[in-house]
């Protein structure tokens, strides 16, 4: 008995699948049931919900997010080598786990989901903040997810979350915090995985929020953002001058001082000027 179901130990199943961690899949495991369980609670009440997890790897989230009720698992996993193993946890949670072989950047998971959807994984470094980026950038908003659960590098995540003024603060946090609420929910060492990562991680839980929190065309403003921190210790006169021949009139209108540096901007004012090029 492993703790959260009759599903044997997973350092069993990886001796048992020759599951040797792969660092060019940046496959750093989750062993230990009680911390999977953990995670998957963050993801809040899964019971009425689809839940779609990248890189399942030898399923120790994949067991966390099922024992907690989840509707239907879809996980998206690249290594062929875990399928056995995922083949046993559909086994024992009968219709409730569909896996996908494949890479998550080209599978069309969505598809195989049904709403309200939650996304949630201990996400392979190498394709984690692209993944991130896409799902921020749906189309359309209200994104297909109503919230994101998912592990990341510390560092990245303190960019998920940055406020002005804070040295992380620049585009994954305007991105992050346009449309959507993250939050830190856990920290973790690197002893919580196997093999260790050299670095510490966190798992970030993000809302989709209804609307944005301010009005403003995203190409815009992705733009504006772009510009302003491609050149973040400029001045904003300098890094913006090719948005706009009048951009210190509109600087000043957004309420902010053509002086002022990006990364001490506010959200709200990014979007002020985002409105007034639109507009120009
Ligand atoms: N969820 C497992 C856990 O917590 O123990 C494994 C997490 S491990 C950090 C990342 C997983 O993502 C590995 O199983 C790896 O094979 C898989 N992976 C890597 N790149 C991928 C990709 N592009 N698409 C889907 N899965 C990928």
């Amino acid at each position: 008995m492993s703790g959260i179901d009759e599903l044997p130990p997973l350092r069993e199943v990886i001796a048992r699948h020759g599951l040797s961690a792969r660092k060019a899949l940046g496959q750093n495991f989750l062993l230990d049931l009680n911390l999977t369980a953990k995670i998957a609670r963050q993801a809040g009440d899964l019971t009425q919900a689809d839940v779609l997890e990248i890189g399942p790897g030898p399923g120790g989230l994949t067991r966390g997010l099922l024992a907690s009720g989840a509707r239907h698992v879809v996980a998206v996993e690249k290594d062929p080598r875990c399928l056995p193993a995922l083949q046993e946890i559909a086994e024992a949670y009968p219709g409730r786990l569909t896996v996908l072989q494949g890479d998550a950047l080209e599978v069309d998971a969505f598809a195989h989901l049904t709403p309200p959807v939650k996304i949630a994984a201990n996400l392979p470094y190498n394709v984690g903040t692209e993944l991130l980026i896409r799902w921020l950038t749906p189309e359309t908003w209200p994104p297909r997810w109503q919230t994101l659960t998912l592990m990341f590098q510390r560092e990245v995540a303190q960019r998920i979350v940055a406020r002005p003024g804070d040295k992380a603060y620049g585009r994954l946090a305007i991105l992050s915090q346009w449309r959507a609420d993250p939050r830190i929910v856990m920290d973790l060492p690197p002893g919580a995985f196997t093999p260790p990562p050299k670095v510490s991680s966190a798992v970030v839980h993000i809302e989709a929020l209804p609307e944005p929190r301010y009005p403003a065309d995203p190409a815009v403003l992705s733009r504006v953002v772009a510009a302003a921190f491609n050149q973040r210790r400029k001045m904003l006169r300098a890094s913006l001058r090719g948005l706009a021949p009048d951009i210190e009139d509109r600087l000043r209108e957004a309420g902010i001082a053509p002086t002022d540096r990006a990364e001490q901007i506010e959200i709200e004012r990014f979007c002020a000027l985002a409105r007034l090029l639109q507009a120009s």
